[in-house]
């Protein structure tokens, strides 16, 4: 969050957010809630974030307040698989993994099932956003060889985080990150905890209690007692609450170098091998961070439920420079007496699927603009009309640099046989259709249900007589 004012008086203090995936973090329980406090579950969302970039520029590529949308996938830490990764992991994709990087490699092709198994991407589940997020970036019209995913550097990646691979856009001024994939561990959730007083954790029933080798060091009170007097239950108190490496450690010095430095409460106690002893043993256990909850301990215990905090595997999606990339990679010039501009969005993404084009202005096309118009209303298709008085060819030029996917012409044809044509903008050719037909193949070609190439084995392609396309 950075902070700002607010107001004319500037008393009032704001801060705005960096990403949206807060307002994720902080609704925690209520959407394991809503998912019935069942793991995995998944939430999106989209809206405005800020940063306070010293130098915005290059248009939507870097801004002050921009739009992104991300995904947080809540998962239990142990259990990282994905139920439908088998139906992705053949997909192929550009990776460049760190190593690769370090020896000024190229990112390779390979497939999304093969690097997970390898170990190069850390788990089933952020393999599978990776995949998704290819696919998705695919239909929205990047292009296959200017995608690519590239793992960040030990250097780069945040210290919670267990894996981060970014999809970066090829652009005129180079390969741009655009969307972010990574594991963020538990930190996120830890942190609201930690911050609000606020346990943001889940719980799952197990089969049988979870065992974990517990170490103690066992103070020899018949050396100690004497020595220290009340001193022994801070030393006692200060030896529970080693960490498991710190107990290892002091174990190890004490046989080889005969003797440990312990701090207490400020001074310094010498050990020697004999005032100490080892024991390890094995205990059940719910979840190591919930210590101070011993009342949730004592019931989980009965009940064999673990409590913990779950990890998040996260897709953020910069919306602002997809848009800017898009329209990068689609813009082409299309040679011809003079060169002319096209913006060859996929359907879907058109702002206009299909211009309806009547080929004069004649009053007996009226009818058949408005049979059309009302089909495509019915099959929302989105389209427009296009009658004015400008010859066909510079309508269509004109359709093509707005990225309009197809055009359907009234001709004199039409008044005799209730066919039209359909023109497709990028490689401009054409079919001829029953107008009874139209809206339902446009609204498949936009859904991606049907090729032009298959349309085209369908009606055949269109040839007008004196035409040589
Ligand atoms: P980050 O959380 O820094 O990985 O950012 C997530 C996504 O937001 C990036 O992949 C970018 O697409 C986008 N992004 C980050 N900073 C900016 C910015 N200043 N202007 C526009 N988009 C940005």
């Amino acid at each position: 969050m950075f902070p700002t004012f607010i107001g004319p008086t500037g008393l009032a203090k704001g801060y705005l957010r960096p990403e949206t995936a807060q307002g994720i973090f902080v609704n925690f329980k209520r959407l394991l809630e809503y998912n019935q406090n069942k793991l995995p579950f998944a939430c999106a969302q989209i809206g405005t974030s800020f940063r306070n970039e010293i130098s915005p520029r290059q248009g939507l590529l870097r801004l002050r307040e921009f739009q992104m949308a991300e995904v947080e996938h809540f998962l239990h830490p142990k259990d990282k698989s994905h139920p439908r990764f088998a139906q992705v992991s053949h997909v192929e994709l550009h990776l460049l993994p760190r190593e690769a990087q370090e020896l000024a490699k190229e990112a390779e092709i390979r497939t999304i099932g093969e690097a997970v198994r390898s170990g190069m991407i850390n788990s089933e589940t952020l393999g599978y956003y990776i995949a998704r997020t290819y696919l998705f970036l695919l239909r929205a019209g990047i292009k296959p060889d200017k995608v690519r995913f590239r793992q960040h550097l030990a250097t780069e990646m945040a210290h919670y985080a267990c894996d981060c691979w970014d999809a970066e856009l090829l652009l005129a001024s180079g390969w741009i990150e655009c969307v972010g994939c990574a594991d963020r561990s538990a930190y996120d959730l830890q942190r609201h905890s930690e911050f609000s007083d606020q346990q943001l954790m889940a719980t799952e029933r197990l089969d049988q209690p979870l065992r974990r080798e517990v170490m103690f060091v066992l103070p020899n009170k018949a050396l100690l007692g004497p020595l220290l007097g009340k001193r022994m239950t801070a030393v006692q108190k200060c030896l529970d609450e080693l960490t498991v490496e710190s107990k290892m450690a002091m174990q190890r010095q004490l046989v080889e170098q005969g003797t440990f430095v312990l701090s207490v409460a400020g001074e310094e106690l010498e050990l020697r091998p004999e005032m100490v002893s080892f024991k390890t043993e094995e205990q059940n256990v719910y979840d190591g961070t919930c210590f101070g909850y011993l009342f949730m301990l004592f019931l989980s215990s009965l009940l064999l439920i673990e409590h913990f905090t779950p990890h998040v595997i996260e897709p953020s999606f910069g919306i602002s420079r997809l848009v800017y990339a898009i329209l990068e990679q689609n813009f082409y010039l299309r040679d011809g007496d003079e060169p002319r501009a096209v913006l060859s969005f996929p359907p879907v993404i058109a702002p206009v699927a299909v211009t309806i084009f009547p080929l004069l202005n004649n009053k007996g096309f009226v009818v058949f603009i408005e049979k059309l118009s009302k089909e495509f209303r019915q099959a929302e298709v989105l389209f427009k009309v296009d009658d004015s008085n400008v010859n066909i060819g510079r309508r269509y030029v004109r359709a093509d640099e707005t990225g309009c996917a197809f055009g359907c012409t009234i001709d004199f044809d039409t008044l005799k046989d209730d066919t039209v044509t359909l023109r497709e903008r990028d490689s401009m050719g054409q079919a001829r259709l029953p107008i009874s037909d139209v809206a339902a193949v446009v609204k498949a070609l936009v859904q991606q249900k049907c090729t032009w190439e298959q349309l085209i084995k369908k009606y055949g392609l269109f040839v007008f007589a004196g035409d040589s396309r």
